[in-house]
């Protein structure tokens, strides 16, 4: 497919684009739909019409899901293959992209249902999923291994550690803030000093450490006022497989998926108001303009990278460029009144190919 196509031309970046469906509310108040999505021939049309106001845009993508489609399908099709890479050695990424309310969270960690036996609730998303899916290939082998997780928040350029004793969660008390700091390893990566870093054994135990992780966010959410649809959150699983060559000789083969809910794209967005906002805010975000900045570089092969100009970018690194993968999920809304949003989503996605 066209993954393929790509990944022989050496450029290992994938973009995918997802719509949601209406909101019940939206659907009540009979909100016009303006985006139509074909899924076989992986296009996304963009259509307006009033009387003054024509707009006729169509964008291709490596796959597109509409409004229907299932998480299970989004996984199948366009995450799987990648976690399997990453058993294989690879660093991969998943990022989701696109403004607030659109489905980011809900594309990288799922709906609320609660899980029965253990299963898998059918609106599970990326991070339970791919959890799922690694330990049940880890345990299928007769190899050992070990399976480690970090789970972060990039707000403002600080880190915050979701994993953390309560203690250390800056967002409930000012004053017992604990700055987490990124540090270099002196072999050209980064590490993050202080960061609690998670062995676990099975599935199960990640989606605990999950919950515990977005609940946090959640709580801070609710204290600063929306502040998440201006962060981003980082999950990262590191797996290491221990094999023997056929001549008998063991190897450690390494691998890490990062999982990246970013920042409402609005943030970034030319609009003169919000960009008014976004100033008293203190930044425009940084992190995510300096990830599209790495992503084009990365993609037009232009000889600098300019990875050191954002935290985000720093830490993803070892996992952007390279022998590495990188899948964009581009989220957007159908409505009519997200219509100017969605086409700098559409415009910046399509721009990532
Ligand atoms: P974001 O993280 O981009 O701000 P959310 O993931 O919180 O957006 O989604 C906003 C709302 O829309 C949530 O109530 C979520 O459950 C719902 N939603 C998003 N995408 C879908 C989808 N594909 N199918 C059903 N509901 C969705
Ligand atoms: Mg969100």
């Amino acid at each position: 497919g066209d993954g393929n196509a790509k990944h022989d031309k050496g450029v290992n970046v994938q973009v995918l684009l997802r719509c949601r469906p209406l909101s019940e509310d939206e659907m009540r108040v009979n909100t016009p739909v303006v985006i139509s999505c074909n899924e076989h021939r992986r296009e996304v049309s963009a259509i307006q019409n009033i009387a003054n106001k024509q707009i006729d845009r169509t964008f291709a993508f490596d796959k597109v899901f509409g409004p229907t489609s299932l998480q299970k399908d989004l996984y199948d099709q366009a995450v799987s293959p990648i976690v399997i890479e990453v058993l294989e050695g690879y660093n991969c990424t998943i990022f989701a992209y696109g403004q607030t309310g659109t489905g980011k969270t809900y594309t990288m960690e799922g709906g609320g249902r609660k899980s029965k036996n253990g299963d898998l609730p059918s609106d599970a998303g990326v991070i339970p999923r791919a959890v799922g899916q690694i330990f049940d290939i880890l345990e299928a082998q007769n190899s050992e291994y070990s399976v480690k997780v970090t789970f972060l928040e990039l707000y403002n350029e600080e880190i915050t550690d979701l994993l953390a004793p309560e203690e250390c969660t800056k967002f409930i008390d000012d004053k017992s803030k604990k700055p987490i700091a990124l540090m270099e390893d002196g072999k050209g990566g980064v590490f993050v000093r202080g960061l609690e870093e998670e062995i676990v054994c099975t599935a199960n135990e990640i989606y605990k450490i999950l919950e515990k992780g977005s609940a946090k966010r959640r709580t801070a959410e609710t204290l600063l006022n929306k502040q998440s649809s201006r962060s981003h959150s980082i999950f990262s699983i590191t797996i290491h497989i221990k094999e023997c060559t056929p001549e008998g000789e063991e190897m450690i083969k390494c691998g890490k998926l990062n999982l990246v809910d970013l920042a409402g794209s609005e943030n970034i967005s030319r609009s003169g108001a919000r960009e008014g906002r976004a100033r008293e805010a203190g930044e425009i975000n940084k992190s995510l303009l300096t990830l599209g900045r790495v992503i084009n570089a990365l993609v037009e092969h232009s000889g600098h990278v300019p990875y050191r100009d954002s935290k985000l970018t720093r830490l993803l690194r070892d996992s952007l460029g390279g022998k590495t993968k990188t899948c964009i999920i581009a989220t957007i809304s159908p409505s009519i009144h997200c219509l100017e949003e969605t086409l700098s989503t559409l415009d910046y996605a399509h721009r990532a190919k």
